[in-house]
């Protein structure tokens, strides 16, 4: 991807309200510039879609060959659905019942299809292993992996698929005593702290 092109998508993110930059607490208690918010992404379906609009382009471009647009439930739904809706492709979602990643019986036509995985933000890929294994399952050939937000700086494949990010941003969360941003003096903010009743 051309470098105009993550700058793009990265505005797009900062317009939507998903993306921050500043000076963050982390849940962890460590403290990092970016900080994301992925449920502005489905709150505002306007900016969402114009995300989608470039995802859609990318997905045409590595994988044009596939029936089915498959998102873990619940922040993906919407992404895939839209990218599903423009791509002229069918839809399904797979949800945790017992812990175990599954479809809905209902989703009975993504077996022995062609499908790609969309996912939101990938960090640790868990949740896109546990739908590839569970495509395996159904005989269902996974003909691409793509997710809005590569956190990982540098996705590795999983089960031999390589996961194409629209944008890749390696986030590094730091330790308050060695933060660069406590040194600069910039107020800390603590993401979701007005939301919480006293
Ligand atoms: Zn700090």
């Amino acid at each position: 991807m051309s470098p105009t092109t993550n700058d793009q998508v990265l505005r797009l993110f900062k317009e939507s309200d998903a993306l921050l930059q500043g000076h963050f607490k982390l849940t962890s208690g460590k403290h990092s510039e970016w900080y994301f918010e992925k449920i502005r992404l489905i709150e505002k379906p306007a900016a969402l879609e114009k995300i989608v609009d470039l995802l859609v382009e990318k997905i045409k471009a590595e994988s044009p060959n596939f029936e089915y647009v498959i998102s873990p439930a619940y922040g993906a739904i919407a992404i895939g659905f839209l990218a599903a809706l423009k791509l002229g492709k069918k839809f399904a979602f797979t949800q945790r019942v017992e812990e175990k990643m599954s479809f809905r019986s209902g989703f009975s036509g993504v077996d022995g299809s062609r499908a790609i995985i969309v996912e939101d933000i990938l960090t640790t890929g868990g949740s896109i292993h546990e739908v590839v294994a569970g495509l395996k399952e159904r005989n269902t050939a996974v003909s691409g992996i793509f997710v809005l937000v590569d956190r990982t700086g540098g996705a590795v494949p999983i089960e031999g698929k390589p996961v194409s990010g629209l944008l890749a941003l390696k986030i590094e969360a730091f330790e308050p005593d060695v933060c660069p941003f406590c040194k600069m003096g910039i107020p800390l903010i603590k993401p979701g702290a007005s939301d919480k009743k006293v």
